[in-house]
């Protein structure tokens, strides 16, 4: 836990979130500023800042990552229509939470990958 980590802070229940799904390695709750229908964040419980860090200290965790991901979507009823899973990594991404988070999109049509 990174004290001044704000989904670190989720994890150790010291600000709120809803909650959806949670195993003993990860925690996915609704995102506060919803960009679709369906907008959950699913992150690892241990602190990471970002994909490539997860990735290389703990790929066993990255893979708890997806088989939440793909739990979150099942449960929110987007695996018929389709589902987006983006992860920003970093400064050209966009990146603006330094935890490392899967976004699950879904509940409309999401139109393009990327912004032209
Ligand atoms: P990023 O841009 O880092 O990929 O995404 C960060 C996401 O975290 C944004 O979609 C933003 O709405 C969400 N977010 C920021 N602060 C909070 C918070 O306190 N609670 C929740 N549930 N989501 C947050
Ligand atoms: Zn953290």
């Amino acid at each position: 836990m990174e004290a001044d980590c704000l989904f670190c802070r989720i994890v150790a229940k010291e600000i709120p979130a809803t909650v959806v799904h949670e195993t003993d390695t990860t925690l996915a709750f609704r995102d506060i500023g919803p960009k679709a229908p369906a907008h959950v964040l699913v992150i690892p419980k241990e602190h990471q800042p970002d994909l490539v860090a997860l990735t290389r200290a703990n790929p066993g965790l990255a893979a708890d990552v997806l088989a939440s991901a793909t739990a979150v979507a099942e449960a929110e009823g987007l695996l018929p229509d389709g589902f987006r899973l983006i992860f920003n990594n970093g400064g050209f991404a966009g990146q603006e939470v330094f935890h490392v988070h899967a976004h699950v999109l879904g509940g409309r049509p999401l139109g393009p990958m990327v912004a032209a």
